[in-house]
């Protein structure tokens, strides 16, 4: 197995079409090619990460967050970054980072965090449009079922509630040949209409493809701009019975293992709807609201951006580092899914730059 192997896996959890436009995910440093021995999975690809990489033996670091956003035009060693390109280089260590991408997927970061908090009934907080698109597919019946079936193995037809969907409409297609006669022929067609993640694109471009050598097939594909619930950033479920804030926050702080929480007034008797974004997620606080949340989990919050909660939430500041340190986990756990046997370590570094007194 290869490490873009690993990574072709990933991605199909994580698209890197997902990521925000200022990210910089997928692969960092390294060697797609380069036969895979062991991952080692990390918040941050820092010096002593990389340091336990080469002592474990690993020949993969699989980073949330990536160590290089902008150009670099000069590499001396002079900083952290440029020292962490140079050993993974001198190392033959690949790194790559699922960042925004792992953000905005519903069984990503803050799902997570619904996860350890015992949330229920989750579903993506700011849903993105664009995302899905359609497909319209003209098929000669006898074929139909053995196209559909491929579609679904493609990607086709999943929505956030139900797979395999789709809508078939019977009609009749007609042509004309001026060399036989009648000129008009007319046949039965099946019309069948489903859904796709603009991210499994290839795929099913592929299948369409393969089909077209053996069958007259006509397909269109179209975007759609409905939000899709699958694909977003942050989230929101509930508790399963209100709670008392001050307990709330109580069990947050061990459940997500904080030292310290910042967090605006408790003024609300009970909470129970919880909306959450690991990292910096002050951003999706209007969806927090319009969605009716108690409470607003997130990190790196300002003071002047805590006035913005009023008397709309409770909002609380948990850490970023805090917020995702179970994204490793989490990334292991979805791989192992994927791939039987993944050889992978998660790291015993903690990377947090941030220390309390
Ligand atoms: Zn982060």
């Amino acid at each position: 197995m290869k490490i873009k192997d690993i990574v072709a896996e990933l991605e199909s959890i994580a698209p890197l079409k997902y990521q925000e436009g200022y990210d910089n995910s997928g692969y960092i440093v390294g060697t797609p090619d380069a036969v895979f021995k062991k991952a080692l999975i990390c918040l941050d690809s820092t010096e002593a990460v990389l340091d336990e990489a080469i002592e474990k033996g690993c020949n993969l670091v699989i980073a949330h967050h990536p160590i290089i956003f902008g150009g670099l035009k000069k590499i001396t060693g002079k900083n952290y970054v440029e020292r962490v390109i140079m050993k993974a280089i001198k190392n033959d260590i690949t790194i790559y980072a699922a960042h925004t991408n792992l953000d905005s997927v519903h069984n990503g970061v803050s799902r997570k965090i619904c996860d350890r908090l015992g949330l229920q009934h989750c579903r993506v907080l700011a849903p993105q449009s664009g995302v899905l698109k359609k497909l319209s597919v003209l098929c000669p019946i006898p074929q139909a079922d053995a196209v559909r079936t491929a579609l679904w193995e493609a990607g086709a037809g999943q929505t956030a509630d139900h797979r395999e969907t789709s809508f078939n409409l019977l009609g009749i297609s007609t042509f004309t040949n001026s060399n036989t006669t009648p000129a008009e022929t007319q046949y039965g067609e099946l019309k069948i209409e489903t859904i796709f993640e603009a991210a499994a694109e290839g795929k099913i471009m592929q299948t369409l493809n393969t089909f077209s050598r053996s069958l007259r097939l006509y397909y269109e594909i179209s975007p759609i701009e409905n939000k899709y619930s699958n694909v977003g950033l942050g989230m929101i479920g509930c508790l399963p019975e209100p709670q008392d804030p001050s307990e709330f926050l109580t069990g947050l702080k061990t459940t997500m293992q904080t030292p310290c929480i910042r967090h605006t007034r408790l003024f609300r008797k009970k909470v129970q709807h919880v909306a959450v974004c690991g990292g910096a997620g002050f951003s999706l606080l209007p969806h927090a609201i319009a969605q009716r949340a108690d409470v607003f989990v997130t990190a790196d919050v300002k003071y002047h951006q805590f006035f913005d909660a009023d008397k709309h939430l409770i909002l609380a500041d948990i850490g970023h580092y805090e917020s995702e340190q179970f994204t490793i986990e989490l990334l292991k756990e979805l791989l192992s899914e994927k791939i039987s046997n993944f050889a992978a370590v998660l790291t015993s570094v903690n990377t947090n730059p941030v220390n309390y007194l």
